[in-house]
């Protein structure tokens, strides 16, 4: 049998278990692409095949077919042009976490802040590829912190924070905002 039917066959067995990529890539017979073939069964065939990028409580590398009946496939994909408008809304910034694209990650050190577009309604709740729904989430909130909600801080609240920091972080602070919005006008 080829590896998707084994696939399809053994995720309509297990309908409700989640079950690990190990599991899956044994059922595929080992083969390099099981998770192409994974994801021909969502997309191709429709059948709602969650992951951890569906659902915030699925972790990477987690799989979980919910109903036996395919659905017509959603449109997963965001274009281009609605990626880059959603990026610049958001400054380039997690609105999660605040990390900038390309800098070095406040939570993960070492790493530099690779940003996503995240959904604020999931896709499997009824949310939707529109730009309202949409918002640029690094990788580290984008694995680790679904459930969070990207609220943005209030003034009082961000200036609790500022005032708490050392006085060598809040002239970073200043100089942050004075190249943003320019000495003259701040
Ligand atoms: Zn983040």
């Amino acid at each position: 049998m080829a590896a998707r039917d084994q696939l399809r066959a053994h995720f309509l067995k297990n309908i409700g278990r989640v079950m690990k990529s190990g599991e899956l890539r044994r059922v595929a017979g080992n083969i390099t692409e099981w998770a192409r073939r994974v994801r021909e069964l969502r997309n191709e065939e429709g059948y709602q095949i969650l992951t951890h990028n569906d659902r915030s409580d699925l972790k990477p590398g987690e799989y979980l077919l919910e109903e036996a009946k395919p659905r017509p496939a959603i449109a997963r994909s965001i274009s281009k042009e609605l990626r880059a408008f959603i990026l610049d809304r958001n400054g380039f910034t997690c609105q999660m976490c605040g990390a900038v694209a390309g800098e070095d990650h406040p939570y993960d050190t070492g790493r530099k802040t690779r940003l996503h577009i995240g959904h604020r309604i999931d896709i499997s709740a009824g949310g939707d590829n529109s730009a309202g729904n949409l918002f640029a989430v690094c990788s580290v909130c984008n694995e680790g912190a679904r459930n969070l909600t990207p609220d943005r801080p209030s003034v009082s609240k961000l200036l609790i924070q500022i005032r708490r920091a050392s006085a060598k972080e809040q002239r970073e602070v200043l100089a942050w905002l004075q190249k943003k919005y320019g000495r003259s006008k701040a």
